[in-house]
């Protein structure tokens, strides 16, 4: 666990991170891993001295079972609602699906394959993660510890979300700017591996809107949080994906 900023903490479960708000006894958790994370999910509260009770929503940044898997469990165990975009809440009830397949992840280097396959076969990935009644967040700021701002951020899903935090000037990417990946060979702020991604044209985009907000602190779905105005990750993440892209025989 790591305070990344006053009342705001990243945790790390099975290749993928969730991050707690609080304010007082109260908290909000955004994304919150694998099936098979969900006992470290609710430890993560106790080690901040709270139950699982004292969450007042769960925000989703999308809808894959990496980063909704253990919401499922909280949901049904304590009741606690379950909230992302009007888009993306579909997603979540499972009316359609945006995921890689099989296939798809075959493409990733053979040697981060396989051992990661494993870890995540352990925790769940082939479990349906669907949450039948995920909420609509509704229209306006949300009245929610930590003040997330919710803001569209598609590309690797549809109706992908990112919530900036303007207290600490934070922002929480999900999977649309990551600092790294079981499956990524580089190091530092990136795009997803581009297998993962629905949209890659609409994930350039979303780089490009997230460059205009005042943040310095990102706090990603994969890869450690990163202290550094959000333009320069935004640089790095293009330069890495035009390597990319030159890789595959794009450009
Ligand atoms: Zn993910």
């Amino acid at each position: 666990m790591t305070e990344v900023a006053q009342n705001v903490f990243s945790f790390e479960g099975t290749a993928v991170n969730w991050i707690i708000l609080r304010d007082g006894r109260d908290l909000t958790l955004i994304d919150g891993g694998w099936p098979g994370d969900a006992p470290a999910v609710e430890e993560s509260i106790r080690s901040l001295g709270c139950r699982p009770q004292d969450v007042q929503a769960v925000l989703l940044t999308h809808a894959h079972v990496d980063h909704m898997g253990a919401v499922k469990d909280l949901h049904r165990r304590f009741g606690i609602p379950v909230y992302t975009g009007d888009v993306e809440v579909r997603h979540a009830r499972r009316e359609f699906l945006e995921q890689a397949t099989v296939a798809d992840v075959q493409k990733a280097p053979q040697e981060l394959l396989l051992p990661w396959m494993e870890r995540v076969l352990r925790v769940g990935a082939l479990d349906d993660p669907a949450i039948p009644d995920a909420t609509p967040i509704p229209p306006g700021p949300l009245d929610l510890p930590g003040g997330p701002v919710a803001l569209p951020a598609p590309g690797h899903t549809t109706g992908h979300l990112a919530f900036h935090l303007p207290g600490p000037g934070a922002l929480v990417t999900g999977d649309a700017l990551v600092t790294g990946h079981a499956l990524s060979p580089i190091e530092g702020p990136q795009l997803i591996p581009w297998f993962f991604t629905h949209s890659e044209p609409e994930a350039r985009a979303t780089l490009a809107a997230f460059e205009t907000l005042d943040v310095d602190l990102i706090l990603p779905g994969h890869g450690e949080p990163a202290n550094l105005p959000i333009a320069e990750a935004v640089a790095i993440a293009r330069r890495n994906a035009a390597q990319t892209a030159a890789e595959r025989g794009l450009s």
